[in-house]
């Protein structure tokens, strides 16, 4: 149905409304300053660019927030979803239909080392709630090891182990046992052994990110995963890899875990597994956990995790990102624009202060928060849209689609290169 003027208006005050300035600062201050005539638009997203209901045009560097990973609306996905409709829509019970069996044994095939069975969920989130438990079902042990800026979702489970003060105050208090230990570098791996040593018997799981998405993509040096993975070894602990925003070929592999050969005990699957059309993750782990947990199948359970509409989705977003070989077009497209933004880093040393990426997520880090805001609002206007982070208010992300042409990639660096220049010229008046 068409909308009224009315109802769009709506939409968009609720849109705006909705956005929190911290995350992306420059969609508030472009609605602010644009006209609201926009009855006669009308709505397209394909590939890597969309439409707003104002009719302008942006190149999609935000990806609604890594889900986009085979493209905006892609063809295959949306006709395997408008099929499942017709066959079968919303039901819990696989004997009635076998998708979810087939869409857990791709799973298995695409995931890294014996990592076998999958729990099929509803949102990232949910994927860790269900990693964390599992580790305490399988280990008989209550205690965490996570780290300083990471971020695992908001459920009261996750947020535990999310680190952000101005998420987890309101809620305290949370669930007990997460220690934050830091990340990334060599001291950091010290101070998780001494957690480990210090909480001993105690330590269910280290869950981390393979590259801290939201804390302002920080990527760990090549022998972090490696490390943590003997740590965990030797201290009788699973390693849960939560790669909701880092998997389904963001970072030129299928999983990120694979740039370092690590297997982790239980995968954390989100965001783009459901091919940007449709909700959907999965808890993807080894088969010693998973016979624990077919012990008492009912400790947990979800009505619409694995339905067959996500499955069939998720079924062709997997297909799609082998077809078009996905993956390896992200590895070669995030070199390119990696070389591309490090040289605008050189040439604006006053503004960016360090560009860093593996594959097509990449993050630019600003000299402060306010030129970070001018360079997202300035994006914004030349279109093209940017993601700003929930932990790391000093960076903003590029993700785009992973099928984002050279083209477009070159006008997206021509853009910055230009807003940059202006934010350089009036930082220096
Ligand atoms: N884990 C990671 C690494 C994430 O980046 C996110 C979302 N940014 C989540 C978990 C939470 O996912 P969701 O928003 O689907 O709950």
């Amino acid at each position: 149905k068409e909308l009224t003027r009315e109802e769009k208006d709506w939409v968009v005050k609720a849109a705006v409304e909705a956005f929190s300035e911290h995350v992306n600062p420059g969609f508030l201050e472009y609605r602010k300053s644009v006209s609201t005539d926009y009855t006669s638009v009308e709505w397209s997203d394909q590939g890597s660019t969309f439409t707003d209901v104002y009719g302008k045009e942006y190149i999609d560097c935000l990806g609604g927030y890594g889900i986009y990973n085979v493209g905006h609306r892609h063809p295959k996905v949306m006709q395997a979803v408008y099929n499942q409709l017709d066959r079968q829509a919303l039901h819990s019970q696989e004997l009635l239909d076998p998708l979810r069996g087939f869409l857990a044994k791709l799973v298995a095939e695409i995931t890294p080392g014996d990592l076998k069975y999958a729990f099929f969920v509803n949102s990232g989130t949910e994927s860790v709630e269900g990693g964390l438990k599992f580790a305490r079902m399988y280990t008989g042990r209550k205690s965490y090891i996570v780290t300083t800026r990471a971020f695992h979702g908001k459920s009261l489970g996750s947020l535990s182990a999310t680190a952000k003060g101005v998420f987890r105050t309101p809620f305290l208090p949370l669930v007990p046992g997460f220690h934050h230990v830091p990340y990334g570098n060599a001291e950091a791996i010290e101070m998780m052994l001494e957690s480990c040593a210090f909480i001993g018997e105690d330590v269910a799981a280290v869950l981390i990110e393979p590259i801290q998405g939201e804390g302002g993509v920080i990527i760990p040096p090549d022998d972090y995963l490696p490390r943590v993975r003997e740590m965990c070894d030797r201290y009788g602990a699973l390693l849960i890899l939560d790669e909701v925003q880092t998997g389904m070929g963001r970072t030129g592999k299928m999983f990120c875990c694979q740039h370092s050969n690590v297997v982790p005990d239980i995968l954390c699957l989100a965001k783009a597994f459901g091919g940007g059309v449709m909700p959907i993750g999965a808890v993807v782990a080894r088969e010693k956990i998973w016979e624990k947990l077919v012990e008492n199948p009912f400790l947990h359970t979800t009505t619409f995790g694995g339905n067959p509409v996500c499955c069939a989705a998720a079924i062709a977003n997997i297909n799609v990102l082998l077809e078009e070989n996905l993956p390896r077009r992200a590895a070669e497209s995030g070199e390119y624009m990696l070389g591309k933004l490090k040289g605008l880093a050189e040439k604006y040393p006053a503004v960016v202060q360090e560009v860093r990426g593996k594959g097509l997520m990449i993050g630019i880090e600003f000299q402060n928060n306010e030129l970070g805001y001018e360079v997202a609002t300035g994006l914004f206007g030349a279109g093209v849209l940017v993601a700003g982070t929930l932990i790391n208010a000093k960076s903003i992300r590029i993700e785009p689609p992973l099928t984002i042409t050279r083209e477009q990639q070159d006008a997206v660096i021509n853009r910055l290169d230009k807003v940059l220049e202006n934010v350089n010229s009036s930082a220096g008046k």
